[in-house]
């Protein structure tokens, strides 16, 4: 990206921000993944359990093996080796834990979350249950409205998510949402939060870089 591109971004991530705040959630702003690190690992401090959304740009960031190796409690059901019933039992305890990160298929310039989950462990943390919430989201999830958002999960989202958990669905194959009817299908859930959830501390962090899908 040029200094054209990062300058247009850094507007649209602005913009973002002032929405999220007048929505009542508290936000973070930052340049680059280098400058968002010391702050994400800086909110983990005080808390003991830590679980984790299913998130590629969470794993990009390395937090889980970061916070582990910090000897943090971390919540993580995508672990290798895992059997179905050791999943489920991660996903719940996610629900209660201290601090739980994830990050969000898409955000609008207003400041609203849109989110399309298979389980719902991850948008139903984002909501209610864990004490407090970080929703770490690069640049390439902003989009100007609700219809755009829900436009991007299908389009720029769910594709590579149901091909990279080789689910058997259309847009494994094809690239292309034609709204499945297939037993692998990730579309259950969505979920838009308009406002910071009324018992949760939600924070949002920003970052001027490409991350995840
Ligand atoms: S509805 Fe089916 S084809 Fe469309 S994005 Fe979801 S899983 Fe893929």
């Amino acid at each position: 990206m040029d200094d054209h591109q990062i300058w247009h971004r850094r507007q649209l991530l602005d913009e973002a921000a002032k929405g999220f705040e007048r929505n009542g959630f508290s936000v973070s702003l930052f340049d680059d993944v280098a400058q968002a690190l010391p702050f994400l690992l800086q909110q983990g401090e005080s808390a003991q359990t830590i679980g984790f959304g299913g998130s590629m740009t969470l794993a990009e960031l390395g937090l889980a093996s970061r916070f582990a190796a910090a000897g943090k409690t971390t919540l993580v059901h995508g672990r290798p080796g895992l059997s179905a019933e050791e999943r489920r039992v991660i996903m719940g305890e996610q629900q209660r834990c201290d601090l739980f990160f994830t990050s969000t298929n898409a955000f609008t310039l207003k400041g609203h979350l849109v989110n399309i989950d298979a389980t719902g462990n991850r948008v139903c943390a984002m909501a209610f249950g864990p004490r407090r919430v970080i929703v770490v989201a690069g640049a390439n999830k902003a989009t100007p409205d609700l219809d755009s958002a829900l436009r991007r999960v299908k389009e720029k989202a769910c594709p590579p998510n149901a091909r990279r958990l080789n689910f058997n669905t259309p847009c494994a194959k094809t690239g292309l949402c034609s709204d499945c009817n297939s037993p692998d299908r990730i579309c259950r859930i969505t979920t838009i939060i308009e406002r910071n959830p009324r018992a949760t501390d939600v924070h949002i962090c920003l970052i001027n870089a490409d991350l995840g899908y």
